[in-house]
């Protein structure tokens, strides 16, 4: 699945092609994933100007003359593509926007579980999202209020968007490893050291996957150079990069996990 810097790579590669642009139609070969039901979201779309787009967490946001926003969710499969007016149609095209340039962004999306909203802003689609986790606000004590108070376990804890934006299960393994925090640990019973280490590893993590475009796991999301360097994620019975041990695939909540045991230890109870 898309997490931030899957999503931040899209925002890049995809805003010079749209800020500017009017939206001359919309189009939905899937309807059921539009918010509002296709006609009316493409009438509030209709003739709109793209002002601006970015990214809150794991959408892609499109911001509309008029006021209104677009919110994309690639969620498990989604991706976005260009269509070039007399080129072949790519694969699995699930809605389509028609621009003034002549061009089409494309949303593909083999699964069928990416979702499009077109609503007043993003709270209003979605609920209100945690900070941002590269954002000078979000500090180590603003991700140690945070945790604070929650007794959950730290790694579901972390995939909760309302707790922060954009980890996924990739960069949260992974920023728990450069924390040396075991995933099932209470995230009331981390130190202050810990949580320090934490908020660094992830905006360390995060940005480095950024600067490589994410992750390329499967075809589903390409370009992307940052699986060469993951410590643990999609490693296991590889050795640790730092200690040399055996990673070990779990379950946490239901998503499989990886952590090296030695750098990682479970917490006692
Ligand atoms: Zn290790």
């Amino acid at each position: 699945m898309p997490e931030l810097p899957e999503v931040e790579t899209f925002v890049r590669n995809f805003r010079p092609g749209l800020v500017g642009r009017r939206i001359v139609a919309f189009e939905s070969h899937w309807k059921r994933n539009v918010r509002p039901r296709e006609q009316v979201a493409a009438r509030a779309m209709r003739g709109k100007q793209i002002e601006a787009v970015n990214r809150r967490g794991k959408l892609i946001v499109l911001h509309l003359s008029g006021g209104k926003v677009v919110l994309i969710h690639l969620r498990m499969s989604g991706r976005l593509e260009w269509g070039e007016p007399g080129a072949a149609e790519p694969r699995h095209v699930r809605a389509a926007w028609r621009l003034d340039s002549g061009r089409r962004l494309l949303l593909c999306d083999a699964r069928k579980f990416g979702r499009i909203w077109v609503a007043d802003d993003i709270a209003a689609a979605v609920g209100t999202l945690g900070p941002e986790p590269l954002d000078p606000h979000f500090t180590a004590s603003a991700l140690a209020a945070r945790l604070a108070g929650r007794r959950r376990q730290i790694k579901p804890l972390l995939l909760d968007q309302s707790v922060v934006a954009g980890l996924g299960n990739i960069y949260t393994d992974e920023s728990l490893f450069y924390a040396r925090i075991h995933p099932l640990t209470r995230s009331d019973r981390l130190a202050p050291g810990q949580v320090r280490r934490l908020h660094a590893a992830i905006r360390r993590v995060l940005r480095t996957a950024i600067d490589r475009h994410g992750t390329t796991i499967d075809w589903i999301y390409p370009g992307g150079r940052m699986q060469r360097e993951l410590a643990v994620y999609g490693r296991a019975g590889e050795p640790c990069r730092r200690c040399g041990a055996l990673i070990v695939a779990l379950r946490v909540g239901q998503r499989g996990t990886h952590v090296c045991p030695r750098c990682q230890p479970a917490a006692e109870r």
